[in-house]
């Protein structure tokens, strides 16, 4: 079968790591692939990370993007769950050995084949530089496997949902693997695209919030997604007060940072759970506060395939959504600079048809 061509947007290197109108090709759907006409793109942080070769793996040319909402616009012989015209999602992966331990309990993203997991940009990256490249969301189409296609409930909006993809089911697994319920006192640090998820989803599962920011001005905001209570971290007493007040902590900082600011705020058997920065913290984590309090300092990386369907489920059930600035295409660079500088309330979400619009 002919390959399609399609258009998006990337970058061509990390010196010039200002994303440009980029044409490529997509092979054409096997019996068990889905063809997808891309509608909406959230922009994630680790999408501008990827694109300036932040993590030391980027395949140039890189076109980012894996939240990624759209319509059916071919189902391969094989797809048995989903029709031409039906709304569906893709999230971070689109691949996975499907075999090993992890998968084989429904954990694809810490997949342990020979090639691990597939992201959704970005493909395989092995440590001596090897893999392939893989094109995602901020193009016009995409083809993925129908086991990695997502349904779109029919409640949720769809210019909203894209974020659920991967800010949603990034900030959704760690509060589930680490059993939050009513009652726990959570924090969230960072409200970002990440943190203003989390928060949400934090609230919905009964547990009490608190938002750690650095943005004074976020305050009223973190009220209103259903934070109780929101702290400064730069205000050191603010903080001395809650040392030892947290079951749970989210944390969502891209850059490098002291954890141990962290860790103190947990109760006896709290754990912190780094999805920001993938990269050492600012100070290596004193173990002493660790130990004394049988604390947990962990990471934890996107969410399976199944937790991607149960969050979005679940953000259909409690209502909750992204709150999202739609840009057009064109405006990708700058969206990049002002989630540098912390300004985004709470995540862009592309609208593809300036995509289609500037083709024609
Ligand atoms: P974002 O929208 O830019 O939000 C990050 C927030 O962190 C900012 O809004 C800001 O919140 C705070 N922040 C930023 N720089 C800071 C600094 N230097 N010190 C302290 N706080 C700072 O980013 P995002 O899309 O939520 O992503 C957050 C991080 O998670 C990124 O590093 C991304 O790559 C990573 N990520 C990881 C996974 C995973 O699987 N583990 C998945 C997706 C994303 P305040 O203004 O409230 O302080
Ligand atoms: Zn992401």
């Amino acid at each position: 079968m002919n390959p399609l061509p399609t258009k998006g947007y990337g970058a061509t290197g990390s010196f010039f790591s200002e994303l440009k109108p980029l044409d490529f090709e997509r092979k054409a759907p096997q019996a068990d692939e889905i063809l997808i006409d891309i509608l909406y793109t959230g922009v994630c942080h680790s999408d501008l990370h990827q694109v300036k070769n932040d993590w030391g793996n980027t395949i140039y040319p890189c076109v980012p993007g894996h939240e990624i909402v759209g319509k059916v616009a071919q189902a391969g012989a094989a797809v048995t769950k989903f029709k031409v015209g039906d709304i569906v999602g893709v999230g971070c992966m689109i691949d996975s050995c499907g075999v090993c331990p992890s998968c084989a309990e429904g954990e694809q993203q810490y997949c342990e084949g020979p090639v691990s997991w597939t992201a959704t940009y970005n493909g395989y990256m092995k440590p001596d530089g090897s893999g392939f490249n893989t094109f995602g969301g901020y193009s016009d189409k995409i083809v993925v496997k129908e086991s990695f296609v997502l349904k779109i409930p029919a409640t949720l909006d769809i210019k909203a949902a894209a974020p659920i993809l991967c800010a949603g089911v990034t900030t959704y697994s760690p509060l589930r693997h680490w059993q939050v319920k009513a009652g726990d006192k959570v924090a969230v640090v960072g409200l970002g695209g990440l943190g203003h998820m989390g928060v949400q989803l934090a609230k919905a599962m009964g547990a009490a919030v608190t938002v750690i920011t650095t943005s004074k001005e976020k305050q009223a905001d973190a009220e209103k997604l259903g934070a109780h209570q929101v702290l400064f971290s730069e205000d050191t007493e603010a903080m001395q007060q809650h040392e030892r007040a947290f079951d749970f902590i989210l944390n969502t900082i891209p850059d490098a940072y002291d954890i141990n600011d962290y860790i103190s705020l947990l109760k006896r058997d709290g754990a912190v759970v780094a999805v920001g920065v993938l990269a050492p913290y600012k100070k290596p984590t004193n173990n002493m506060e660790v130990a004394m309090h049988r604390r947990t300092v962990a990471g934890s990386l996107i969410g399976s395939i199944q937790e991607t369907q149960e969050v979005l489920d679940f953000c259909a059930e409690h209502q909750i959504l992204p709150e999202v600035e739609i840009i057009p295409i064109q405006q990708i660079n700058q969206a990049f600079k002002r989630m540098q500088q912390k300004e985004v309330h709470y995540r862009f979400v592309i609208d593809m048809q300036s995509l289609k619009e500037e083709s024609n």
